[in-house]
């Protein structure tokens, strides 16, 4: 009786994988897609594109960047314009986030050092 069954069912299990498969995994490979994150990002300290940006840096340079953080001149996150430019402000490495930071910062690197320091 038993047996019956169990030759039933797979008899039936065959005859539906021949038509449409036995597992129907058709509805598991589309349809379903991971949505994308999109952070709109104000106040961001963990932004990919920063990341990207500060590992071209050497491991050294990368340290420092993250520790200043932000621009001197512009306060723009290190990295959200790619990757940070370092400036040897009298001895004192600086890191600006873009070309348009460099004049800013030479001009005023005695204002940017003095606010180093106090930080
Ligand atoms: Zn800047």
């Amino acid at each position: 009786m038993m047996k019956t069954l169990l030759n039933i069912f797979a008899v039936t299990c065959l005859g539906l994988t021949a038509l449409v498969g036995c597992g129907g995994d058709d509805a598991a490979t589309d349809g379903v897609e991971p949505a994308p994150v999109d952070a709109q990002d104000g106040v961001s300290s963990e932004n990919p594109e920063i990341e990207v940006s500060l590992a071209k840096l050497s491991a050294e340079d990368r340290a420092l960047a993250e520790k200043q953080a932000d621009c001197v001149v512009g306060g723009d996150a290190l990295g959200s314009m790619g990757m940070p430019i370092k400036l040897d402000l009298d001895g004192t490495p600086v890191f600006i986030c873009c070309e348009g930071c460099r004049d800013s910062a030479i001009e005023n690197k005695d204002e940017i050092l003095a606010n180093l320091v106090k930080e």
